[in-house]
């Protein structure tokens, strides 16, 4: 069974290739542009809702893995959450919706904030549908430091680091990030389905 990624998101098809030892490709490589209406209330849900629109179209040779994620602030009631892709409107760039929420924190006079990412993946093939999850929570501070990662990924300090997901490096994000620890609970299941065939 061949295996895609029902992602156009450059960052996170990175992390998966360094996190995941099948190759992984991305659906635009087999289908081209797609959009993909998000409009389900959960992580959970998009990520459902992304995995079967790309299945649905492929067939069932395919196993079809597609994670929805994003950020969440307690100070901020929860957002932006579900919204994070598009917190600073339809068509923002991850710099917009950075800067959106340093202001956001910074207008309720705080120079740091608890916060967590949150990560759904949704694994859909011939034999079924599965959806895991993952956290990794730490705070939002009133400044970017550092360019590597993406999105929210320079404004953000993970617990037990004094440094932010731009300063630190791939591999130190992998092994604490909420994609990877969703990705530690789907591989299993990523095996026995390939097994299957
Ligand atoms: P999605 O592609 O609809 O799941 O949107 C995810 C959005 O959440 C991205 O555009 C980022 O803004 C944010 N996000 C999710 N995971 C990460 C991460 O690991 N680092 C930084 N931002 C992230």
């Amino acid at each position: 069974m061949k295996m895609v990624l029902a992602t156009g998101n450059r960052g996170k098809l990175r992390e998966f290739r360094q996190m995941c030892q099948h190759e992984v490709v991305p659906f635009s490589d087999l289908l081209g542009e797609l959009e993909i209406v998000e409009d389900g209330d959960t992580f959970a849900q998009n990520a459902l809702i992304k995995a079967r629109t790309i299945y649905e179209k492929l067939g069932e040779d395919y196993l079809v893995i597609a994670d929805d994620s994003g950020i969440s602030l307690p100070v901020l009631d929860g957002a932006p959450g579900i919204y994070s892709a598009r917190y600073a409107g339809e068509g923002a760039t991850d710099k917009d919706n950075l800067y959106k929420l340093i202001d956001a924190v910074k207008a309720k006079r705080l120079e740091q904030t608890p916060a967590y990412y949150t990560a759904a993946i949704a694994i859909v093939s011939k034999y079924g549908e599965y959806v895991v999850h993952g956290w990794m929570h730490g705070k939002v501070i009133g400044e970017v430091r550092g360019e590597k990662g993406f999105g929210y990924d320079p404004a953000f300090i993970p617990e037990g680091y004094d440094k932010t997901l731009g300063e630190l490096d791939d591999d130190v994000k992998s092994a604490i990030s909420h994609r990877g620890k969703a990705l530690a609970l789907a591989k299993p299941i990523i095996e026995m389905l390939q097994k299957k065939v």
